[in-house]
């Protein structure tokens, strides 16, 4: 896999970014709503999920916060598998 860090032309930077830019809901990615996250790699839809997740919390969404317990309640296996799943999710998502 290419890596999006790697110094490389900036053109071809520029074709990176536009191709690989994915979308994901919050629901892919173990939320609780349709809320659309795009981002260019599966770590900055990582983020930006985790910001809206929280984002939600603090207005007090309750399914947000049940999203919240459920992973601070998951082992740390069932977090990996969920990772996991996260992942595959990116993989499939739809280019944007
Ligand atoms: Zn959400």
């Amino acid at each position: 896999m290419w890596k999006t860090n790697t110094p490389l032309s900036a053109g071809f930077c520029f074709v990176w970014y536009v191709v690989c830019m994915k979308k994901l809901t919050c629901k892919d990615l173990g939320g609780s709503c349709n809320h659309e996250i795009t981002g260019e790699s599966f770590e900055e839809i990582g983020e930006k999920s985790k910001a809206h997740v929280m984002e939600q919390v603090t207005h007090g969404d309750e399914g947000h916060i049940a999203a919240v317990e459920q992973m601070k309640n998951a082992n740390s296996e069932q977090r990996q598998s969920m990772m996991e799943e996260f992942k595959r999710r990116y993989e499939e998502a739809p280019e944007v």
